[in-house]
């Protein structure tokens, strides 16, 4: 077990890493504006997941653990 939050995992694939990070997204073609999706990062995969969403054009936010957002605002102008 990993501390008392077993469970809450790292999103990436292969890692058990406790996560400590929220990365908020959607996909705008079939998302509406109000939909949340999230990954869990660790501090080692934060920015690979957000970057991996983000170059394939979704809007990408990134949050503190125990900070859920409302929504994700679309990036790329
Ligand atoms: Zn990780």
């Amino acid at each position: 077990m990993i501390g008392a939050d077993a469970g809450v995992q790292c999103s990436s694939a292969g890692c058990g890493a406790a996560a400590t990070w929220r990365v908020n997204w959607r996909n705008p073609r079939i998302h509406s504006a109000d939909r949340v999706k999230v990954w869990l990062a660790c501090d080692a995969h934060r920015d690979t997941l957000a970057d991996y969403l983000g170059t394939r054009g979704f809007p990408v936010l990134v949050s503190p653990f125990g900070e859920p957002v409302d929504a994700v605002p679309d990036a790329r102008a």
